[in-house]
């Protein structure tokens, strides 16, 4: 346990903001979260994969692994090329890191996490808009829409794409002097997605992974013993900076008829699949990484700071690997002054990004490969994709390969004392 009066205000009670304040309760530090929704798991949102390096981290959290509703067992038994189905018929169940794949809905992995918190949930004000950040020379104080302030030591910005945090951190680094905002480059848009959750039809293979390529247009699916979860991609005809664009029920409309010959898996067509679903969303896909995560005592983690398609299933397991290095870092930090200075927090927040800002640019790389691959985004891309890639390796060599490269170095928390499993791919101890 480390003493002292440090506190962190979490903006955003989303995957990363959890994981955050998970981490900071088993280091015994104190933590408040603000979320803006008056609940934090609401009834909506995507299916979420969590690799094997995710079920590592949560998994010492409290010594009993995540349970979700399906494992992914990893390994396609075959490949069709052309524009049809890929079936990832999942067969290995761990995934030769000692952990496997899980899927889980949105609501079940963000109620799991809160669960986590046990005594701590007390800890998160629901129903919490931010206004306003105001930075003193000893700590930071949060103004709120309903008048209320919360006062603490830092503030983590884990608000998600559209991250107020990251607006007035650059606003305040502004009327500093320090237009850092001005070198930032562009977040674009170049896909849209529809995702929603469907009931699960009876074609539906149960932990099997469903992924189709085409031109322009790809879509992935996936089923457990309730719901079905899917993903349809498109390329958008011109990038956009328009983040937030809303889309109108003729442009959902226009969508689904573009798909409705799509077959997303043998013997279901997205026509089919979306009249069973019991709702859908239409968004622009950002992809794009932050320069500057931290001024002073502010410092982002997350989509606020890491932008991706979802095609390679990473933007949560991506920022977990943050939330982890920012949480030992403090940990680090405040074991040796229970008060640290802006400077000193500067310090471990410049280490923090300069670390995680690398290693997420390969990340994001990887995912923006994935989508203009998936999507036949060039002849050279679809020759490589859907003919020499599987010719070449099984997706079990895919996948060892990047399990080898990408998921054994990452990281665990420091401060937790507990034996990994392994499989064939040993971790790197971090
Ligand atoms: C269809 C789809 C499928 C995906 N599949 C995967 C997958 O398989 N694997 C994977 O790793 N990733 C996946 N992702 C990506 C993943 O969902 C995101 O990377 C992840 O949700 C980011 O978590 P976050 O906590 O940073 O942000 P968010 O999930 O956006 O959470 C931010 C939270 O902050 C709150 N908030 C926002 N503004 C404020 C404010 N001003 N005040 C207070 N609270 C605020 C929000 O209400 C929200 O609760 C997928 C995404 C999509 C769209």
């Amino acid at each position: 346990m480390v003493p002292g009066k440090f506190r962190a205000i979490i903006i955003g009670g989303g995957p990363i903001g959890l994981a955050i304040a998970n981490g900071l309760d088993r280091a015994g530090l104190d933590f408040v979260i603000l979320e803006r929704y008056p609940a934090i798991a609401s009834d909506s949102g995507a299916g979420i994969m969590l690799w094997p390096h995710t079920d590592k981290t949560t998994t010492r959290l409290d010594g009993t692994p995540l349970r979700s509703s399906s494992i992914f067992k990893y390994l396609s038994d075959k490949f069709v090329p052309f524009g049809s189905i890929s079936h990832f018929s999942f067969t290995k169940p761990q995934f030769s890191h000692g952990y496997p794949c899980m899927n889980f809905p949105r609501p079940a992995l963000v109620q799991t996490l809160f669960d986590g918190l046990g005594a701590a949930k007390t800890k998160v004000r629901t129903g919490a808009n931010i206004d306003n950040i105001e930075m003193t020379e000893k700590g930071v104080r949060v103004h709120l829409h309903d008048g209320g302030i919360e006062e603490g030591s830092i503030v983590i910005g884990a608000d998600g794409v559209h991250s107020q945090t990251r607006a007035i951190m650059q606003k305040l680094a502004e009327q500093a002097g320090d237009d850092f905002a001005k070198d930032e480059d562009p977040i674009v848009s170049s896909y849209q997605i529809m995702y929603g959750r469907a009931k699960c039809l009876p074609n539906a293979e149960i932990g099997t992974f469903y992924e189709t390529h085409g031109t322009y247009m790809s879509s992935q699916v996936s089923a457990d013993k309730k719901r079905m979860h899917f993903g349809i991609y498109r390329k958008l005809p011109n990038p956009t900076t328009d983040l937030k664009k809303e889309y109108s029920e003729d442009e959902v409309a226009e969508f689904v008829e573009a798909f409705s010959d799509v077959m997303v898996m043998p013997r279901l067509s997205f026509a089919e699949l979306y009249k069973n679903c019991e709702w859908t969303k239409l968004v622009n896909q950002p992809e794009g990484l932050v320069k500057r995560w931290h001024y002073g005592r502010i410092v982002l983690a997350g989509d606020s700071s890491t932008m991706m398609t979802a095609a390679a299933g990473m933007g949560v397991n991506n920022g977990i690997q943050s939330a982890v290095l920012l949480v030992n870092k403090l940990y680090e930090l405040l074991s040796v002054n229970s008060e640290p200075d802006t400077q000193a927090f500067e310090r471990v927040f410049e280490e923090y990004q300069n670390t995680r800002r690398e290693q997420s640019q390969r990340i994001c790389g990887l995912a923006a490969r994935m989508i203009r691959t998936n999507t036949w985004d060039s002849y050279m891309l679809w020759f490589l994709g859907d003919v020499v890639f599987p010719w070449l390796f099984s997706d079990e060599k895919l996948i060892a390969k990047a399990g080898t490269d990408l998921l054994r170095g990452m990281y665990k928390f420091s401060f937790i004392e507990k034996d990994l499993q392994s499989g064939k791919i040993p971790w790197l101890e971090s």
